[in-house]
């Protein structure tokens, strides 16, 4: 049997995130051949939609209101809800965001249906869909299905492929006018901390650095080689907390989860909680002086050596490419 499907689709400064994608074939999965709606929330979404249904979405609905320029639990929840009530999905799927992660379990809580979240790959589809998800903190994987009529799903970024972009490809736009009322939270200002380069979130390629980096201008050769390669850096939390780097760049169990195809750790000892983090990346390249690190053991490919000579080295091998 075929389900009706929602998905979330995220955008920041006027761009949809890759994970709106990632999100739509997923969503087709478990759809097993029905109806896949993107849900476009903002306050103004032009120009969105189209690039949705390029990537399969077969239908978009937009809700555009004052209220929804920034996230707020409260704003988004109110504006997703109306949506559910117009179509009554059987499924939706969420990126596993920090907007993701924060508006799922309320609305799947004020539903009373079940959410898996966090989910690397899905096997079969349609009624049959079972959600893979990575458990004590990627050690292990474990399988679940949902019996819910409404399940809810977040994604993890950079796992699960979009469709191929079929130019001229386009979805049926509706768009849906609600009030949001009784809001709790106004948001004033946004200020980022990180606003320049890739999102290491969704980053197919990570510079990582550890304690072993020693400064924050030793981040400087990591940050060169993460622009040459088109990716973000990251960091262990060791160089978070000795003040090299800004926390929004810690990757681990307390920090970000990443999967990027290449994963470039450098001067980090790989601690239980860096690897929680990082251990599910494609490739993992790792720098250590010390041949008895851990990070040794998930790397694909290991170098012993001063960071501060290999990583320029691999920086000129790249641009002879
Ligand atoms: P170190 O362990 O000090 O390692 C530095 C490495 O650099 C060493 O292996 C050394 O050989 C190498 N090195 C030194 N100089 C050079 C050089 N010139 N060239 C090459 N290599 C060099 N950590 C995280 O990263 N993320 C988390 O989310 C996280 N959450 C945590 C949650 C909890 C509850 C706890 C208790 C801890 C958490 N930690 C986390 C901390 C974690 O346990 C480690 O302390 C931390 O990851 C160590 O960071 P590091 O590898 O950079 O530093």
């Amino acid at each position: 049997m075929s389900n009706k499907v929602l998905v979330l689709a995220e955008s920041r400064e006027g761009a949809l995130r890759n994970v709106s994608f990632e999100a739509i074939a997923a969503g087709k999965k478990i759809a097993g051949g029905g109806e896949v709606t993107a849900v476009l929330l903002g306050d103004s979404v032009q120009g969105l939609p189209t690039e949705l249904g390029a990537y399969g979405a077969d239908r978009v609905i937009t809700v555009e209101h004052p209220h929804l320029k920034q996230y707020t639990s409260d704003g988004y929840g109110q504006a997703l809800l109306a949506v559910i009530e117009q179509e009554s999905p059987n499924a939706i799927v969420f990126g596993h965001t920090a907007l993701g992660k924060d508006l799922s379990p309320k609305i799947a809580a004020k539903l009373q249906v079940g959410l898996v979240s966090d989910v690397t790959d899905i096997k079969g589809e349609g009624e049959d869909a079972v959600f893979v998800r990575p458990i004590y903190s990627g050690k292990a994987f474990e399988k679940v299905k949902i019996k819910d009529e409404l399940k809810f799903v977040t994604i993890r970024p950079n796992n699960i492929a979009p469709l191929a972009r079929e130019e001229g490809k386009s979805a049926d736009v509706s768009s849906l006018s609600i009030d949001i009322t009784n809001l709790r939270t106004i948001i004033k200002e946004v200020v980022r901390k990180s606003t320049d380069g890739v999102d290491l979130s969704e980053a197919k390629v990570v510079v990582a650095g550890g304690r072993g980096v020693k400064s924050a201008d030793g981040f400087g050769p990591l940050k060169e080689l993460a622009d040459l390669l088109g990716g973000a850096v990251g960091a262990s939390r060791g160089a978070c907390d000795a003040d090299y780097v800004d926390y929004s760049l810690q990757i681990g169990q307390t920090g970000k989860v990443v999967t990027p195809d290449l994963y470039i750790a450098a001067g980090i000892s790989g601690a239980i909680q860096h690897l929680a983090g990082m251990s599910n990346s494609k490739v993992i390249v790792a720098i250590n002086k010390d041949p008895e690190a851990n990070i040794f053991k998930v790397a694909d490919y290991g170098i012993v050596g001063d960071l501060f000579e290999v990583i320029p080295m691999l920086t000129e091998e790249f641009k002879a490419v």
